[in-house]
């Protein structure tokens, strides 16, 4: 490990049989690894949202019995006073982080400040509060915007830091870089086992689906579905439609979280993707083909783009034993089905309140 100290390995089982992400036994030489008890209290920070609860639903379906939440209402993650005393009570073992303020381009490039402080103190407050408390392991999310806008492509682990970033989301990015690097100093000073994925664009149910700050993929999803209803004949979408993009099912994403929390142990961070991307404007028409077929596609090109290209490189983690499983077609179908059933609710109850307070 470079320039750092060991691993708190007194704090680590390990034993000849280990359950995969999949929940599968993999035997020595296989998938050996930290042996998570099916009881041991496993804090999901973010619960709610569209990685949370995908972590949550996953967790449960491999037999996690002692998972522990809270809303914001109940913990405002920004503040250390109350995040402290909550890991003080609880005593959190495990600890997955993946609370945050999240959205597309609009809310990125308009609510910079916002972006910034709410992950940084998030980031900051949740991950000393694991130190202060001993958490065993804690797996951070980042994201694949942390990587330079002109990036080689794929993107590498490697190439963090070398060069600017995209400046429609540069205030998100840098607060995400943070967070790998307070996991690295905290592993570095202290030991502690904290480890981070990056993983790329992901959907799914509870996904935000508000037109005004929806990631791409769900605002599509949205949008379609509102010209179906309206009976209208075309829809416009941001930009040329040339970008590249790749997408994950958040139920993959939560089984690779699974399996690095058991598999991975580094001060490196590990890309978390499919290794497959298309353009926007062959996702615009796959979309439209499941919720809307037959509604023409208007491209905008005097909107922002963002990056040209991101794609993941994700041979590390192809490496340790794992790979994606769900085909966008068929995730996309899933999520519309789920959107369409819950279409009222899911618009309701997303993001009631303002996120700085
Ligand atoms: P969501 O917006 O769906 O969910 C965010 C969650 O964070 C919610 O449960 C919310 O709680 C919680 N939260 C936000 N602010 C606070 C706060 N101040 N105090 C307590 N809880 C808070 O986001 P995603 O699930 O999409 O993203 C989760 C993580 O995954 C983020 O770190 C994001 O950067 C990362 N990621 C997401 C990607 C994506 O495509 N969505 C891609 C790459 C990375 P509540 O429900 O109570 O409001």
């Amino acid at each position: 490990m470079e320039g750092g100290v060991s691993l708190r390995q007194s704090m680590l089982r390990y034993g000849p049989t280990a359950r995969c992400g999949d929940g599968s036994i993999s035997h020595a030489g296989g998938c050996m690894g930290e042996q998570i008890a099916s009881d041991a209290r496993i804090y999901v920070a973010g619960h709610r949202g569209l990685v949370g609860s995908g972590i949550v639903r996953c967790l449960r379906r491999v037999g996690f019995t002692n998972l522990l939440t809270a809303t914001r209402q109940e913990l405002d993650l920004r503040d250390q006073a109350a995040v402290n005393a909550w890991f003080e009570t609880r005593r959190p073992e495990y600890v997955f982080l993946v609370a945050g303020t999240v959205g597309g381009i609009l809310p990125n490039s308009t609510r910079p400040a916002e972006f910034l402080y709410d992950n940084l103190m998030i980031h900051g407050t949740v991950v000393h509060a694991a130190h202060r408390t001993h958490v065993r392991k804690l797996l951070y999310l980042g994201s694949s915007c942390i990587y330079p806008r002109a990036c080689p492509q794929p993107m590498k682990e490697e190439h963090l830091l070398a060069g600017p970033l995209e400046p429609t989301n540069e205030a998100y990015a840098l607060a995400k870089i943070s967070g790998i690097k307070l996991c690295t100093s905290y592993l570095r000073q202290y030991g502690d086992n904290f480890i981070s994925a990056m993983p790329t664009n992901l959907y799914g149910p509870n996904d935000n689906f508000d037109p005004r700050d929806a990631h791409v993929l769900p605002a599509l999803i949205r949008r379609s579905h509102d010209a179906k209803l309206a009976g209208a004949r075309s829809i416009v979408i941001w930009g040329t439609g040339t970008p590249r993009r790749e997408f994950m099912h958040v139920d993959d994403l939560a089984d690779a979280c699974l399996f690095l929390m058991r598999h991975y142990e580094s001060e490196e961070h590990i890309n978390v993707g499919t290794g497959i991307d298309l353009t926007i404007r062959e996702l615009a028409e796959l979309v439209r083909d499941v919720v809307a077929p037959g509604i023409k596609l208007v491209f905008d090109p005097s909107k922002p783009d963002g990056m040209p290209r991101k794609l993941l490189d994700v041979n590390r983690l192809t490496a340790l034993g794992w790979t994606a499983k769900i085909g966008l077609e068929e995730g996309l179908r899933s999520t519309y089905k789920w959107f369409a059933d819950q279409y009222e609710a899911a618009i309701d109850a997303r993001h009631a309140g303002p996120a700085v307070g």
